[in-house]
């Protein structure tokens, strides 16, 4: 969003959607809909951030 950092590289967001395009289809937002992930027998997933002060998070 317009504001704030970038999460794939180093700079202000300037809204190029290109965190939020689809792993497999370019043409596509991402949806959440998990077929980009092949479960095994374990998972991992990446952690942005961890809060341990509720005062410090806020909804984007
Ligand atoms: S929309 Fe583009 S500039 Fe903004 S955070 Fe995503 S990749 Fe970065
Ligand atoms: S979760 Fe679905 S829409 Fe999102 S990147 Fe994976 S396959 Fe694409």
């Amino acid at each position: 969003m317009l504001g704030e950092k970038c999460v794939l590289y180093d700079r202000d967001c300037i809204e190029c959607m290109e965190c939020e395009t689809c792993d497999l289809d370019p043409k596509k937002i991402c949806d959440n809909c998990g077929k980009c992930i092949d479960f095994q027998d374990v998972a991992s997933i990446k952690i942005d951030k961890i809060y341990t002060n509720p005062a410090e998070y806020s909804e984007e």
